[in-house]
């Protein structure tokens, strides 16, 4: 008997998604990055004003899109600083898809309650956008940095393309918050996606001619401009769906989703690892009244408690 267990009528889920794809018969590959629950989880953990919230998540999905460009076994870590009201952004991503990141602001600047202009200049001044990719100890640590000469994140990260890597790339950068009644029940929700296109130096149409491969890249890249932020961050196209609109005309060859989702990479031993790293007087200072420790997770806001047994034990290593 067929019985109708679909849920009535809500919109349907965002998925976290990080999906590789080839336009085919050119050097054009790209990736689709698409984050609801990831990014909704490292929302609840922090009480960010929307403008830090939307540029956590364009931060949150611009890690993953460039971590799905490298081979790495490690951490791909990505962060902006700047002098502006949000001095520092962060987000990383481990191998196995792990993502988490945190923004550090200045809270009496948004307390008006008016938003500033949503704008890098506006929200972070002047400073610089890095990335490394740490495979561990004893491994080279690749940097690349650029300062931050965009009006958007995107554009940021675009402008350090074109300067320090070999690499034509584009970068569409969008996320938003939930608003109106659905929104502020308890938690905040929200949409990030980034969409990105490379072309190789090396790809597989080498017998086309170089006006060709040029012609292919261009097309690629305004194709990828006629997609709207609200079309890319829309739960009612599928991901598949926005590569087809976007490049059903050459065809476009979609590989095996790459893992993502939240997940935190803090541990107590982690933590004491790093007291340990402090002077006995600094581990003095940092007592509370009630002679404990509490250090907090900036990722997840996990406190870890050491009493004083503990900290005697951490002055010891
Ligand atoms: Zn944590």
């Amino acid at each position: 008997m067929a019985k109708n267990t679909r849920a009535k009528s809500t919109r349907p889920a965002f998925p976290d998604i990080v999906r590789p794809f080839q336009i085919e018969g050119s050097d054009v590959r790209g990736r689709l990055v698409r984050l609801g629950p990831a990014f909704d989880m490292v929302l609840s953990q922090h009480d960010y004003p929307p403008p830090v919230a939307r540029l956590m998540g364009e931060t949150l999905a611009l890690a993953a899109v460039l971590a799905a460009t490298v081979k790495y076994d490690g951490v791909f870590n990505l962060q902006a600083k700047g002098s502006g009201p949000v001095d520092l952004v962060v987000a990383d991503v481990d191998s196995e898809g792990g993502l988490r990141g945190y923004a550090r602001y200045d809270k009496t600047h948004f307390d008006s309650g008016e938003e500033p202009e949503y704008s890098i200049p506006r929200l972070m001044g002047t400073g610089h956008l890095a990335f490394t990719v740490d495979q561990g100890p004893d491994t080279d640590r690749y940097q690349g940095i650029t300062p931050l000469e965009g009006a958007s994140l995107s554009e940021c990260a675009q402008i350090y393309f074109r300067t320090s890597e070999q690499l034509e790339t584009a970068i569409l950068l969008a996320a938003e918050l939930d608003t109106g009644a659905s929104a502020k029940i308890d938690t905040m929700h929200g949409r990030a996606g980034a969409l990105l296109v490379q072309r190789l130096p090396d790809g597989p149409s080498l017998a086309r001619t170089e006006e060709e491969r040029e012609e292919d890249w261009r097309n690629a890249v305004v194709l990828m401009s006629s997609l709207s932020a609200a079309e890319l961050l829309n739960p009612d196209i599928p991901s598949n769906g926005i590569l087809y609109r976007l490049y059903h005309e050459k065809g476009v060859r979609v590989f095996n989703s790459r893992p993502i989702e939240f997940r935190c990479r803090c541990s107590r031993d982690k933590i004491a690892e790093a007291l340990a790293s402090f002077s006995p007087e600094s581990l003095i200072d940092m007592k509370t009244d009630a002679g404990v420790i509490v250090a907090t997770c900036e990722f997840c806001h996990t406190d870890y408690k050491f009493d004083e047994d503990q900290i005697e034990i951490l002055r010891d290593t």
